[in-house]
């Protein structure tokens, strides 16, 4: 049987080699599948804001211990590469920890001036931008933000979102894996049925890690990079544009991430991503880049 892309990057072609953690995606689509957007869909989502919005903003950045983890940044940066690739402008924004270190791994020439980076504290006029959000961490109901092991990590984040009370992003894309990610309120209840913490987390809240804000469009994936990958070749494909990738390059960033103490957010280990190895993770790019 064929799956969908969207089954695709849900991780249902790996299922039986996914750490356990690492079928989160799966079991909240298994709660209410008409929840979840098709890849197809977003994509085509972002090919229409694109058309309207002044600015593109992409936010990334979840904090594991002293620094950021690996999930999030790479995909981030491939979506960036895919629309810039359309000769769009994009605004990279995280804490100034995190870009520092993009700073550090990106050719910037390279982009010609069409990429920025915008200290998330800074970020403005989202009212005019498409907004993408990927494995950023959202706060549930009592505005706090939380690890998957249900710790309250509010205190190391920047609270962005208080600023959605006053600003509405003009459009919102929400890319995560577990459901405690900004912008995957959509799938709240089945994050509290189905996820460990998401009713009742560890910090005493009162609530869970399931987040309460709805981005206008999800990606729900195994990863949240192997989702914005998938989203970024699927933009490519739909605009018809020339962006690619290769398990060398995938290889490439998240050695130099690694090397600048960006580590796997799961077990804090080198080389991995969400305790993926690394044989996985190019199996996985490999069978999705084949698809394109
Ligand atoms: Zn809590």
């Amino acid at each position: 049987m064929d799956l969908s892309l969207t089954d695709f990057i849900l991780g249902k072609a790996f299922i039986d080699e996914l750490p356990e953690g690492a079928k989160r995606a799966i079991q909240i689509a298994s709660y209410n599948r008409q929840l979840v957007n098709t890849l197809e869909e977003t994509a085509s989502y972002i090919l229409t804001m694109i058309e309207e919005v002044d600015q593109i903003i992409i936010i990334t950045g979840f904090p594991y211990e002293s620094g950021f983890e690996t999930d999030g940044p790479i995909g981030a940066l491939n979506l960036a590469e895919a629309l810039m690739s359309l000769n769009k402008k994009v605004q990279l924004s995280a804490e100034v920890e995190l870009i520092s270190i993009f700073q550090k791994i990106i050719s910037l020439p390279n982009w010609e001036g069409r990429l920025a980076f915008t200290p998330i504290e800074t970020v403005a006029a989202l009212e005019d931008a498409l907004l993408i959000t990927v494995e950023r961490p959202g706060e549930n109901a009592q505005g706090r933000s939380h690890s998957m092991k249900g710790i309250n990590i509010s205190p190391k984040v920047y609270p962005i979102e208080q600023l959605f009370q006053f600003i509405k992003p003009y459009a919102w894309v929400g890319i995560g894996d577990g459901g405690n990610e900004l912008g995957l309120g959509q799938f709240k209840d089945a994050v509290e049925e189905k996820i460990p913490f998401g009713k009742e987390c560890q910090c005493g809240c009162g609530g869970g890690i399931a987040v309460e804000k709805k981005a206008d469009k999800t990606v729900l994936a195994t990863t949240s990079n192997f989702g914005a990958l998938g989203l970024a070749l699927d933009i490519t494909k739909q605009a018809q544009s020339n962006w690619s990738y290769s398990i060398a390059k995938d290889s490439q960033i998240l050695k130099s991430m690694n090397a600048l103490g960006i580590v796997d957010g799961v077990t804090g280990e080198e080389g991995t991503v969400d305790s993926i190895s690394p044989e996985l993770n190019s199996k996985m790019i490999n069978q999705l880049i084949k698809k394109y």
